[in-house]
């Protein structure tokens, strides 16, 4: 049996096999709700266009609400847009067909609610209960992610092993505020606080692609593991591997510093697959 997605907003179509279309129906059963919110906010601010000079006008109170609300959106979007990303590498690794998808025919509609009827209390509920149902979704596709994965390949080759002897910040990956920009941006890799110098190790064996320094990582080892994972250790303070050399897991590559975009000594932790960041606490998980 399989279930088919539609994806509204790009009028994209996949079929996914249970169990992954189960979780992933849940998700987009909340889609036409964020449908709502894409139609709404610029209605809200254009709805007096051309409209005679008497008729009222959004206070800077009204419009300081509107703003918010539409700053919300925009954070909803992003989650979403990343959740497909997900989804479409999901399907990838349970072998879906892309021409399957391909050939059924775009954009269903779901339920709609009249906007103009609620309250704006009930558009912030709504709203709040879409980001935490994006969320809790998040998280079960990423552990059905990793599982899929750790089926696929060999034990060797998964980045399980902890890349330092202390203690990850469990909260640092996914979305939080940036420390620098003061925006609500989704954190790609885990953070392990850590005093300059503590011994940075391979979480699994592979081959260094880059061991360089660049703007924002600052010194960084990435480190390919075959089947298009990739680990990085960035701001380190010291890189003791060179480009092209082949490390066991658990050796020593480098040191923890702050160098790069840091606030502080710590290690930067990334698992990619193909270029997309992954979490990298459902690998480390997978040791104990
Ligand atoms: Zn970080």
């Amino acid at each position: 049996m399989n279930i088919i997605l539609v994806s509204n907003s790009m009028a994209r179509t996949r079929s996914i096999p249970l169990p992954l279309g189960l979780l992933v129906i849940g998700l987009l059963s909340a889609l036409p709700a964020l449908l709502l919110w894409v139609l709404i906010v610029p209605q809200g601010t254009h709805q007096h266009k051309g409209a005679p000079a008497s008729m009222h006008f959004a206070s800077a109170g009204e419009q300081a609400h509107i703003d918010a609300l539409a700053q919300q959106l925009g954070e909803i979007e992003a989650k979403v847009l990343r959740l497909d990303a997900l989804g479409a590498r999901l399907s990838s690794l349970a072998g879906v067909k892309a021409s399957d998808a391909d050939a059924l025919p775009p954009g269903r509609g779901g339920p709609m609610v009249d906007a103009r009827t609620m309250s704006e209390d009930e558009l912030k509920q709504r709203i709040q209960a879409l980001t935490q149902s994006i969320d809790l979704n998040s998280d079960k596709l990423s552990v059905l992610e990793a599982s899929l994965l750790q089926q696929r390949l060999k034990a060797s080759t998964l980045p399980s092993t902890m890349p330092t002897d202390v203690a990850y910040n469990s909260s640092s990956y996914g979305w939080r505020v940036d420390p620098f920009s003061g925006k609500v941006a989704f954190h790609e890799g885990l953070d392990f606080v850590a005093d300059s110098g503590t011994p940075v190790y391979a979480s699994a064996a592979g081959v260094v692609t880059a061991a360089e320094q660049t703007p924002d990582y600052g010194r960084i080892v990435k480190i390919n593991h075959g089947s298009g994972l990739e680990t990085r250790y960035a701001h380190a303070s010291q890189l003791l591997v060179k480009a092209g050399e082949r490390v066991e897991r658990g050796q020593l590559i480098a040191r923890v510093g702050s160098t790069g975009r840091s606030t502080g000594a710590h290690l930067h932790f990334e698992v990619r697959l193909n270029g997309a960041a992954l979490d990298p606490r459902k690998y480390l998980q997978s040791a104990n």
